[in-house]
């Protein structure tokens, strides 16, 4: 019988030039095929980032055969432990960039970028009345967790940040701007793009949330929630001090942390749901959905066209109470 493994998740980036993306893609993809990881690499002009899981001997393997190649010995690697592993597959994938950010003039975080701040700087300077923490994140992110106080710009994706400063302006003129992000690649580019724009007192999260939350000293402190993150896991804890549930239920409000998508394929929106509620609203986000043709909530369990009527008059009758 085989022993229970232990298992890490790595989680790393570096902006460094990559002559051929293309090609690195692929030897890469083979490499990391070979040490038998998985996950989602993204291979650029400007560099690489990804979320790889193993077991630790095969992640130990993968960092250390990164830190011997010069163009990745000084890259950072974040490990979370694991039971396993934190994908379905292995992917490694050329694009244009790493992070999109919709700009005329893209930045390149080695030449422009913000102050970085250890945790236990962040820490201290979030709690200075002058600063305003903008998170640099999608909104789905934001609504599980974020530092306490934090502003949620309006935006579904993070490619339409730089519109959202232009047009709030006032919100974060005259005072220290600081930022964060999961792992801190959005805020290398986002945080260069402030001083970019004339901003003069921006810092950034050095090393992400993922770092705030590891630091002996701050143990995530002023994190409310949970953080998202993009494999399999969705969800992982930062603040060690205390929970505290900022997440509320898509249909009730109510105070939740689970996230699933929407049980239309078209539709696919994340979103936080109870489990009653996930068997209640037959996993669709509408009525649309839930009606849909495609819906797999449906199919998963085996609803009779009587059931579905049965669910569908239930939300209904309540709509009308609610009203
Ligand atoms: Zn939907």
């Amino acid at each position: 019988m085989k022993t229970t493994e232990k298992y890490q998740v790595l989680l790393y980036y570096n902006y460094v030039h990559i002559e051929d993306p293309e090609t690195f893609a692929a030897e890469h993809l083979q490499f990391c095929n070979e040490l038998e990881l998985k996950g989602r690499i993204l291979v650029a002009h400007e560099g690489m980032n990804g979320t790889v899981s193993g077991t630790v001997e095969q992640t130990n393997k993968y960092m250390e055969a990164m830190h011997n190649d010069p163009m990745f010995a000084d890259m950072v690697f974040k490990i979370d432990e694991a039971d396993g592993h934190a994908f379905k597959k292995m992917h490694v994938r050329p694009r244009p960039e790493l992070v999109t950010l919709r700009l005329e003039d893209d930045v390149n975080p080695k030449e422009t970028t913000g102050q970085y701040l250890s945790p236990q700087e962040f820490y201290e300077a979030m709690q200075d009345e002058d600063t305003v923490v903008l998170d640099a994140r999608n909104d789905y992110e934001y609504d599980l967790g974020h530092f306490r106080g934090a502003i949620r710009p309006d935006i579904e994706t993070f490619r339409d940040l730089p519109k959202w400063v232009k047009e709030n302006k006032e919100k974060i003129e005259g005072k220290r701007i600081l930022t964060y992000c999961t792992g801190g690649i959005r805020c290398e580019k986002f945080s260069g793009w402030l001083v970019k724009e004339g901003f003069e007192d921006v810092g950034q999260l050095h090393g992400g949330i993922v770092t705030y939350g590891k630091d002996e000293e701050v143990q995530g402190q002023l994190w409310d929630g949970q953080l998202y993150v993009f494999d399999e896991r969705i969800a992982v804890p930062v603040n060690r001090k205390e929970h505290v549930i900022v997440g509320k239920d898509y249909f009730d409000g109510q105070p939740c942390e689970r996230y699933v998508n929407c049980a239309n394929p078209e539709c696919n929106r994340q979103m936080l749901c109870s489990e009653e509620n996930e068997h209640k609203y037959m996993r669709g986000c509408s009525h649309d959905c839930r009606v849909s043709p495609r819906n797999m909530y449906v199919e998963e369990h085996n609803l009779s066209e009587e059931e579905i009527e049965t669910r569908l008059k239930r939300i209904e009758l309540e709509n009308e109470t609610n009203a």
